[in-house]
């Protein structure tokens, strides 16, 4: 059961102090020239390897030239630079939840963003502990960079680096048992993209995406679930973990509609290597609520 602190409303204002958007305020104020994209790097759900399947969860924001990350699924540096993305232009690195499908890569993507140059600060913005992931990080390899800063020349990356827990645009939300699981709104001067991360149907979520243009959500299918826990040993437990903390597609047409967002992006799929479930499929339960436009993701699709 979820808690009623868990529960407890917390307002998009409330968490609010914007320093990692201050780019974005800065672009707005000066009536920005490009256009605001959004990338999918990664479209499936959850810790499994699937072989030539959809990569692991990973978006990228890019706002006046700036790459903000949103996630880092297993593969993000990888999926950066097939978007397009040079390495050591990393400023921004934010995570939804600590799931390792969606921060197992943390400290990763900053270690080769480093490798590729990196020379300026990055902030890193997560729920606790992401301080402290970041320091067994920097504890894990301590031998490697010590060794690159002296025998390379390297800033120390160490000291380039802060982890903010918590100090942006975010609603939390309802994903248990995970305490601390977040949805991040960004506001372009073009465009307001709100990223869900992990979480069932949260009123949280649709007040902290209202009227967005974009709402990037997880999504699960209902009856390829059922087949995906056919094969498993654990389906009762698992059943009822994904249910509690997951999205199902009808549900998330009911969010899309409530939040008034003109466009609904799936991703985060789960199964996320199902490939009897086709577009349609997964578009069909949202429609039955929700009428604006649905987009299924692919991994590295543009929007
Ligand atoms: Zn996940
Ligand atoms: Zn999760």
């Amino acid at each position: 059961m979820i808690s009623p602190s868990r529960r407890k409303f917390l307002s998009s204002t409330a968490a609010l102090a914007a320093t990692a958007l201050a780019p974005l305020r800065a672009a707005r104020a000066q009536g920005a020239s490009k256009k605001t994209r959004l990338v999918l790097l990664g479209t499936g759900g959850g810790p499994r390897v699937i072989p030539n399947g959809r990569a692991k969860s990973a978006n990228l924001i890019v706002a006046n030239g700036v790459p903000y990350v949103v996630d880092c699924g297993e593969g993000v540096a990888h999926q950066l630079v097939r978007a397009g993305v040079a390495l050591n232009t990393l400023r921004y690195v934010f995570i939804t939840h600590h799931h390792s499908d969606h921060n197992l890569d943390y400290g990763n993507v900053i270690y080769d963003s480093w490798a590729a140059g990196l020379r300026a600060p990055v902030d890193a913005y997560g729920p606790p502990p992401i301080k402290a992931m970041t320091e067994a990080y920097w504890q894990l390899n301590r031998f490697d960079i010590e060794t690159r800063i002296g025998d390379e020349g390297r800033p120390d990356l160490r000291k380039l680096v802060t982890a903010h827990e918590f100090k942006v645009t975010a609603a939390r939300v309802r994903h248990p048992p995970i305490v601390h699981a977040y949805a991040y709104r960004f506001d372009a001067p073009d465009r307001s993209i709100v990223i869900s991360g992990d979480t069932t149907y949260s009123p949280e979520l649709i007040a902290l995406a209202k009227g967005a243009d974009v709402l990037v959500s997880e999504v699960m299918h209902l009856a390829g679930l059922e087949n995906l826990l056919k094969k498993v040993p654990n389906a009762a437990t698992l059943r009822e973990h994904l249910l509690a903390s997951h999205i199902v597609t009808e549900d998330l047409g009911k969010l899309a509609a409530a939040a008034g967002v003109k466009t609904l992006v799936l991703s985060h799929l789960v199964p996320p290597d199902d490939n009897s479930i086709t577009d349609d499929m997964w578009v069909e339960g949202v429609r039955m609520h929700y009428g604006g436009k649905v987009i299924v993701g692919q991994d590295l699709m543009e929007i």
